[in-house]
């Protein structure tokens, strides 16, 4: 992936994407205090290339930082600039970008002070990574063996490296048994997300989703609540269990990547009909409109990179 043509951002300055390198010793490759931020710009019909949310992305960037005690030496503006920018730079019309702040090798151990926060952004293609089908079909999960993050382990609204340590075990189990993505519950037993995913369920007309406490402020699950509120649907923040789950009438998971994705199967058990539900399928419908500039009042919603 690091042998491409394309330029990078880093630290204030476009590099050649073979030469944006860092030190081994840098400090966030040990220990995992880093932040970071998934982004995608769209090509939409009257704004030309748009990043999505650009803004929530980077404020909660600038959060994850401030849970973590890192200093960004740079300001919201400037890493808003750096993600059109490379969007610009590198031709791209549809995109994901990568911003991510990380400690540098200044200095070693837990205890080194003389840390500084480095920056960088990096955008290429990356079109959805499900197939058509799953989108339209949805796709077959399991209970993760592994526990989500509790808040008092880490920091579960700080979109930080170290906790994809949790995600990757999750997912890699569920692949291997066959699945295509993993449900991890919270401490206590209930629902919590995917791997990388906030997670929905509907039953009889209402949609529920677990509350915030150990799983990420996603924008797609924002973005999602606020448009099926706009349908005049009942959301609902409340604890879920997998039993739940297994007799409801749709379920779906939403994420920047995965972007609105139908859940057919948990465990073994096929949920109602096992295909997309049809509020998911509208609420999906909405997502795309939204994220392709067909939704006039979401426009708000768009930062066009020109
Ligand atoms: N949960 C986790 C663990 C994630 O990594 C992501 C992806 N950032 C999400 C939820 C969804 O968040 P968003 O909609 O902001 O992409």
């Amino acid at each position: 992936f690091a042998d491409r043509d394309g330029v990078i951002w880093l630290d204030g300055e476009l590099v050649p994407w073979r030469e944006a390198k860092t030190h081994v010793l840098t400090h966030t490759l040990h220990y995992g205090m880093g932040v970071f931020e998934g982004v995608r710009a769209y090509e939409t019909e009257k704004h030309g290339t748009s990043i999505f949310r650009l803004k929530e992305h980077t404020d909660r960037l600038f959060n994850s930082a401030k849970i973590m005690m890192m200093d960004m030496p740079f300001s919201k503006e400037e890493l808003n600039e750096a993600q059109k920018l490379v969007v610009r730079e590198n031709n791209l019309n549809e995109a994901y970008l990568r911003p991510m702040a990380f400690l540098g090798s200044e200095g070693m151990g837990l205890r080194a002070d003389s840390l500084q926060t480095h920056v960088m952004v990096a955008a290429w293609e990356w079109p959805s990574y499900m197939s058509p089908e799953a989108k339209e079909l949805g796709i077959k999960i399991r209970t993760s063996s592994y526990t989500r993050h509790h808040v008092n382990i880490s920091m579960c609204k700080a979109k930080a490296n170290g906790h994809y340590i949790n995600s990757m075990l999750a997912l890699r189990e569920a692949l291997d048994s066959g699945c295509e993505e993993a449900l991890l519950l919270d401490n206590e037993g209930y629902v919590a997300e995917g791997s990388g995913e906030n997670f929905f369920l509907v039953n009889k007309g209402i949609i529920y989703t677990p509350e915030l406490t150990s799983c990420l402020d996603g924008i797609t699950r924002d973005a999602v609540i606020q448009m099926a509120e706009e349908c005049g649907y009942e959301v609902r923040e409340k604890r879920i269990t997998r039993d739940e789950v297994y007799v409801a009438d749709e379920a779906f998971f939403t994420g920047t990547a995965a972007e609105v994705l139908p859940i057919r199967e948990l465990d073994g058990r096929q949920i109602a009909d096992g295909r997309r539900g049809p509020i998911t399928e509208r609420l999906q419908t909405m997502y795309f409109d939204a994220v392709k500039g067909r939704l006039p009042n979401r426009y708000d919603w768009l930062a066009p990179v020109e």
